[in-house]
């Protein structure tokens, strides 16, 4: 059986340990990024961070993590079926917030620069998508949701620009929930954080509970396409009627 890991450390001692939530350790060192990855033939890792991952191809493992971690952010926004959710940016950690979100049956707004992984976003469950470098994507949400604003939003960039959009496009009472890293500074109308009552929520990495749904899914003979991502394809979709059901395209 193949196996994906979970690449993130934790101290068990910070608060965010103490309170369960280990995704955000303070003292967190993600193999691959803070500490060596394992690219190697051998690699030697804590049992309890080995996660099975049934017949998922090893190629098709290595998309795990990161669709965990839209996954996780899909559960930070506490999505309900009867919402729409604005995802801004699909790259494969969006990806996974759009899966997730679809698959608990939100309405779900795909945004992004480029219209391939629109297409892919659609293909795996988005109701609509919109080209931010095309289109008005205030209006557009405005417009698909009676004038209302979206009730989750996800920013899974990490530019100024969307960290801004996503305040602007949320609903009154809303919820955004931040994944991506700003590198600069962001400059917000702190007025609308009080005027729409937000919650605007942090979203780091993920639990094993999100590496398993991920895995469920996966594993569940959705749909699978040709996409962006990679050079590869995504192993899902709530569409039926496309070729190779639960497998990658080679
Ligand atoms: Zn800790």
């Amino acid at each position: 059986m193949n196996v994906t890991l979970n690449p993130y450390t934790n101290c068990g001692k910070c608060a965010s340990c103490r309170n369960g939530r280990v995704n955000a350790c303070e003292h967190n060192e993600t193999l691959g990024v803070q500490r060596n990855g394992v690219m190697g033939e051998y690699a030697v890792v804590p049992w309890t961070k080995i996660i099975p991952a049934g017949g998922i191809t090893p190629r098709d493992c290595a998309l795990i993590e990161p669709m965990s971690v839209g996954f996780h952010a899909v559960a930070r926004g506490q999505v309900a079926d009867n919402e729409w959710v604005v995802v801004i940016g699909c790259g494969m950690v969006g990806m996974g917030a759009v899966i997730r979100a679809s698959l608990r049956g939100a309405a779900v707004i795909a945004v992004d620069l480029d219209d391939e992984k629109l297409a892919l976003a659609k293909v795996v469950g988005a109701a609509h998508v919109i080209n931010s470098a095309k289109e008005d994507v205030a209006g557009r949400v405005k417009q698909l949701t009676d004038g209302l604003g979206a009730d989750v939003v996800i920013e899974a960039v990490g530019s100024p620009a969307t960290y801004v959009m996503a305040v602007d496009i949320v609903g009154f009472t809303g919820r955004v929930v931040c994944i991506g890293y700003a590198k600069s500074e962001v400059s917000f109308q702190t007025k609308y954080f009080v005027q729409k009552e937000l919650d605007i929520r942090g979203s780091r990495n993920a639990l094993p509970a999100d590496f398993r749904a991920v895995i469920h899914y996966m594993n569940s003979g959705r749909p699978a396409r040709r996409g962006p991502v990679g050079h590869g394809t995504v192993g899902g979709g709530s569409r039926q009627g496309v070729p190779h059901p639960g497998g990658v395209l080679s």
